[in-house]
């Protein structure tokens, strides 16, 4: 009897796992510079707030979810699906002050159907600006998405941008949308015709051919917003633009979630093809409010990391990871010596292993070579009589001397160069 792993999971390990942790990594170093901390809630939350905050007529919630319920209790909880709602679900039973600025790490699930770079277990990276309403910042949480891409190495991507309003001017513009569509109903494919009851600002989202032609020349909100709101997404164009920030505007973009209010983004990638968002986020005044907090402006955005790692070679510099060393000492009486080169090379940042001292020579460079070191640092009596170590590159099978005084410079600048 063996064991599969569920469709639309994987296991990770090796270099990919290097790889996105190196992501992560450089994750909570960038935002933390910029006053974003760590928060870590539960992977499973009760379903209610899921409900309540992505709205109970979307696709995620009807259909994406998974709920599970105990026994006896009754009570029905659900593997999160994002991670805005849980962090927006702490701040308000932890009481925290406002303004807070988080970042989150971990991963989502949606039963989804499984295609290129999306799993019904995957990872997000997001960040939270909480308690900030002003316009200058929907600028800077996209600027900081902007930079954080540049800092792993990303480049190909275009921002889109765009404002759905508040409720206010979303019931002027449902007057004006209802009218130009009452005469196209009949060509809307199903979905759309239920969404325009339920939901009728998602009917933007539709990948029918049919529904976007005519939603082509249907009016759009951006076109349809109250004073207040026209203004705020004119200052934050105008902040993007001192922040320096190229975007196209996308007058059909309101984003899946319900929650979205004024301010909608999405980061697209040119190497794709359809699943081509890496980074999406909004703000969303209204929410903390609707989990039974207090009004809170708020906003945000959400990282696949598998996604974008499909973007980027192995290559990359940012990417790279650490050197594996393997020592091999040649009898027990290098000890000391062996311990002392472990602490400078982890010094280095390196990765660092030992060989049994004890154990004959040839054995050890075999362990080497199954651990897949990058280089065996040999230490014996010949060495030690010359002041240097061996080094092999375990890829090339090239060997040459360094002196132990220059070791600390070897590990910055590798073998084979002397500058
Ligand atoms: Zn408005
Ligand atoms: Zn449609």
């Amino acid at each position: 009897m063996t064991y599969n792993k569920p469709k639309g999971t994987r296991d990770l390990f090796g270099k990919e796992l290097q790889r996105l942790e190196a992501i992560n990594g450089m994750a909570r170093d960038f935002f933390l510079q910029h006053g974003y901390t760590e928060i870590r809630t539960p992977t499973f939350e009760f379903a209610a707030l899921f409900d309540r905050s992505i709205g109970e007529a979307t696709d995620i919630v009807e259909h994406e979810i998974y709920k599970f319920e105990t026994k006896g209790k009754g009570k029905v909880y659900a593997l999160r699906p994002e991670g805005t709602a849980s962090v927006l679900r702490a701040v308000i039973e932890n009481r925290l002050p406002m303004p807070q600025r988080f970042l989150y790490i971990g991963s989502m699930y949606r039963r989804e159907r499984p295609q290129k770079g999306r799993y019904r277990e995957f990872q997000q990276i997001g960040i939270e600006l909480l308690g900030e309403s002003r316009p200058f910042y929907d600028a800077e949480i996209i600027e900081l998405g902007s930079r954080y891409l540049h800092h792993i190495g990303s480049r190909d991507f275009r921002i889109e941008l765009n404002s759905i309003g508040c409720p206010r001017c979303r019931g002027q513009y449902r007057i004006a949308l209802e009218k130009f569509l009452t005469p196209h109903l009949s060509n809307l494919c199903d979905d759309c015709q239920k969404r325009f009851t339920r939901n009728f600002l998602r009917i933007f989202d539709c990948k029918n051919g049919t529904c976007q032609h005519i939603y082509d020349d249907a009016p759009k909100i951006t076109d349809n917003l109250c004073a207040e709101c026209g203004e705020h997404y004119e200052q934050v164009r105008n902040h993007l633009r001192g922040f320096g920030v190229d975007y196209t505007e996308n007058k059909k973009m309101v984003r899946g979630l319900d929650y979205y209010t004024r301010t909608v983004f999405e980061f697209k990638h040119g190497g794709l093809g359809a699943q081509d968002t890496v980074i999406a986020g909004g703000r969303y005044d209204l929410l903390v409010r609707e989990l039974g907090g207090a009004d809170t402006p708020c906003i945000g955005w959400a990282m696949g990391p598998e996604r974008l790692l499909l973007t980027m070679d192995d290559d990359r510099p940012e990417l790279k990871h650490r050197r594996t060393f393997y020592v091999i000492a040649i009898g027990e009486k290098y000890m000391d010596q062996m311990i002392g080169l472990r602490d400078q090379i982890h010094g280095s940042g390196n990765i660092c292993m030992l060989g049994d001292p004890g154990e004959p020579i040839k054995m050890q460079i075999k362990k080497a070579d199954r651990v897949s070191a990058d280089y065996a640092l040999i230490l014996g009596e010949d060495e030690e009589r010359e002041g240097v170590y061996a080094v092999k590159d375990m890829k090339t099978a090239k060997q040459e001397k360094v002196l132990i005084a220059e070791f600390a410079s070897f590990l910055v600048r590798g073998m084979g160069r002397k500058d």
